[in-house]
């Protein structure tokens, strides 16, 4: 059997699955509502949990890890929405729906420019051009310096994109990718980040600065302090520190822990599916996987059936993982943490 014919065959019997699933449990079908109404109930549920902290009631911690579980189920549905998964027919409502979701997880790049880097990993996940993954990390060697800029897109992208823009290049040079594609890759991947990310970013960085002198000064009683205009955007911007910006500093980093080590990348044959991801779901990835809706356990069946919503995949994994399993999709290749992502060898 071909390649072809195997995810052929994959796609197959797990849409099969995904129809038996709608023909028990018609109200499934009815894709619009749900997407609503999960959309309206994490914002009422983010809206509540904040507030309980902002009275008191409710300590920072409790608060940062609920709205981070939240935000990690309004990502699934940036990721549905890119795939145009809801009211393609209300254009207004989509786009409502996908600038709400950004604005809040700001370190996110811009998701009408993610949905092109998007389209683009699923053509050609795996290959040195598929930015979306290079610029979370995937394919760089195990380092301090690769968990510490893990969530970080910004610092972490400027120590990226030389190599990322290096291999494009190449890419080019070896005809593997067309220059006007190319040029679109590098253009997506600054103009992603303005200026919502970067400001982000930058707020993250002022309350980095803030806490390690105060560190400082505890050990060494230094006195020194940030200039008075920066500890006053500090204190005015206090709500959306705790309550956006915090929550998903940890949210993006075990998204981008999980999806960086569960896709393959630098040798993987363009197009062949089977190559493409594997399943991540050992016992010790729990703690991250809450904060990014369990995507280690289904991001794989996404790649052979794109067209289905993140709830209707999970509803149905049992099944789509015995398939996978069937056509000997990898679970659990630990060895992908030294083999710098690489489906066979290391690099
Ligand atoms: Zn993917
Ligand atoms: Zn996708």
């Amino acid at each position: 059997m071909t390649h072809q014919q195997q995810s052929s065959q994959i796609r197959k019997e797990i849409s099969r699955s995904y129809q038996h699933l709608k023909e028990k449990y018609p109200i499934l079908k009815h894709q619009d509502f749900w997407g609503l109404l999960i959309f309206l109930v994490s914002l009422l549920l983010v809206g509540i949990n904040s507030y309980l902290w902002w009275t008191g009631i409710w300590p920072a911690w409790a608060m940062i890890l609920v709205n981070a579980f939240f935000f990690g189920i309004l990502h699934e549905l940036e990721h549905d929405l890119i795939h145009w998964m809801y009211f393609k027919a209300h254009k207004a409502v989509h786009h409502t729906m996908l600038f709400l979701i950004w604005i809040l997880r700001p370190l996110t790049i811009n998701p009408w420019i993610r949905r092109q880097l998007h389209y683009h990993h699923h053509k050609y996940s795996g290959t040195l051009h598929d930015v979306e993954e290079r610029g979370v990390t995937n394919g760089e060697k195990w380092s301090v310096k690769r968990f510490l800029l893990t969530a970080d897109l910004v610092i972490g992208g400027l120590f990226r994109v030389r190599s990322l823009f290096k291999d494009i290049k190449q890419e080019v040079k070896n005809g593997n990718l067309k220059p006007d594609l190319s040029h679109k890759l590098r253009q997506y991947s600054l103009t992603g980040l303005i200026p919502v990310t970067i400001i982000a970013h930058l707020l993250v960085y002022l309350l980095l600065s803030s806490l390690l002198l105060d560190l400082f000064n505890t050990s060494f009683n230094t006195g020194l302090q940030l200039p008075v205009f920066l500890t006053t955007i500090l204190e005015y911007c206090r709500p959306v520190i705790y309550i956006i910006l915090i929550p998903n500093i940890l949210r993006q980093f075990c998204l981008h822990f999980i999806t960086s080590n569960l896709h393959y990348i630098g040798d993987v044959e363009q197009g062949n599916v089977i190559e493409q991801t594997q399943v991540l779901n050992v016992w010790w990835t729990f703690p991250l996987q809450v904060f990014c809706f369990f995507f280690g356990w289904t991001h794989a069946i996404h790649h052979f059936v794109v067209n289905e919503t993140f709830y209707v995949r999970h509803l149905a994994r049992k099944k789509a993982h015995e398939v996978l399993r069937q056509y000997g999709i990898r679970f659990n290749d630990l060895g992908t943490f030294s083999r710098a992502n690489r489906f066979k060898e290391q690099p």
